[in-house]
């Protein structure tokens, strides 16, 4: 069954949670009209996911919907903002009531589970892509950015690390059944949890932030490259999951927390003084923070304890720089 273009945008999009009261008009006219409170910064970020680039054919439109909201929410929880808005521009091959159906409800779903409302979008035809863009608030001057980095900071990062990466070779192996352990790993690529809530504790205590999209190794180079430091990574307290100590070696899961992409974990840095709040006012939130390493006043990143790890992925990482990143960005 197919439909047109404003049936298909009636049905599936307009009435998706629509309860915000900053919200003036939503979905329908030309443009949203939306209320912006005094005294916060707006903070905007979009973001767009490609099939044959960012996922595959096979991907479930349940979950492409979640991730597609996800690394925006991550955006907005790097810079310490509080989602309010999302537009969704989706370009499909043709109006699939089911995928459709699925792809919208998942949505919605996420929609109200963060209080984040759909306001707006474009619908086209062509190869599947979808771009969501997320609107959020931040206290006036209190967005957290990569270029505030200060020599000494110590480095944390939430979560656990290369659990994505981990899911996507998983994945490639195509294989029709998967362990509990393996499906927790293919979750946490297909599903990320943006670490909102460690991001707005953070406004206060962090100096610098980044959301882990790239791998650790590549985004800590933004970091260090933006504030014009260096930083020095104890591989040896990275954070690795019960799940990904099950499925592959130490070395091998090192390896991955350094340079898998897709976690959706922040890293940001801290000042020493800052250390005893940020661990009393983390300690009832929703993941973990591990401190990972320090940022130093000398350039470039060194990787301690990184003996027995596949060189030939991490060598040059010591010289990253951010051009090199950007070719490697180059999905
Ligand atoms: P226009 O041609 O004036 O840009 P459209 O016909 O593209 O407007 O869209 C009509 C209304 O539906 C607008 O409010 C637009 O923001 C909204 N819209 C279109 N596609 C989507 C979508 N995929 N998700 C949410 N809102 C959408
Ligand atoms: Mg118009």
């Amino acid at each position: 069954m197919t439909i047109g273009e404003f049936e298909l945008i009636r049905q599936y999009f307009a009435s998706i949670y629509g309860h915000r009261r900053d919200v003036k008009l939503g979905i329908g006219d030309d443009a949203a009209v939306l209320s912006t409170p005094k005294d916060q910064h707006l903070v905007v970020t979009v973001d767009t996911l490609v099939q044959g680039i960012h996922f595959d054919e096979n991907c479930a439109p349940e979950n492409l919907a979640h991730k597609a909201l996800a690394v925006n929410l991550s955006d907005l929880a790097a810079m310490g903002a509080e989602p309010a808005w999302v537009t969704l521009s989706l370009t499909i091959p043709e109006t699939d009531v089911s995928w459709l159906s699925t792809f919208s409800e998942s949505f919605a779903k996420q929609c109200q589970h963060y209080d984040v409302q759909l306001i707006g979008g474009d619908t086209c035809r062509g190869p599947l892509s979808i771009t969501v863009q997320a609107m959020g608030f931040t206290p006036d001057g209190c967005a957290l950015q990569r270029s505030n980095a200060k020599p000494g900071d110590l480095i944390y990062v939430t979560g656990t690390l290369g659990d994505a990466g981990a899911g996507l070779s998983l994945l490639n192996e195509q294989r029709t059944d998967y362990t509990r352990s393996e499906k927790v790993l293919i979750e946490r690529l297909e599903k990320p949890t943006p670490r909102l809530e460690i991001g707005i504790l953070l406004r206060t205590l962090a100096n610098a932030a980044i959301d882990i999209s790239d791998g650790l190794v590549q985004d800590i180079q933004h970091i260090i490259d933006s504030s014009e430091l260096g930083a020095v990574i104890e591989v040896k307290d990275l954070p690795l999951s019960e799940e990904m100590l099950k499925n592959y070696n130490k070395k091998q899961a090192q390896s991955l927390a350094m340079t898998a992409g897709d976690d959706y974990e922040l890293c940001f840095t801290v000042s020493p003084e800052n250390q005893d709040k940020l661990e009393r006012i983390l300690a009832t939130a929703s993941c973990q923070v591990t401190q990972i390493g320090r940022i130093t006043q000398s350039k470039g990143l060194q990787l301690k304890n990184s003996e027995g790890l596949d060189k030939n992925k991490l060598s040059g990482f010591d010289h990253f720089t951010s051009e090199k990143a950007r070719e490697l960005n180059i999905k």
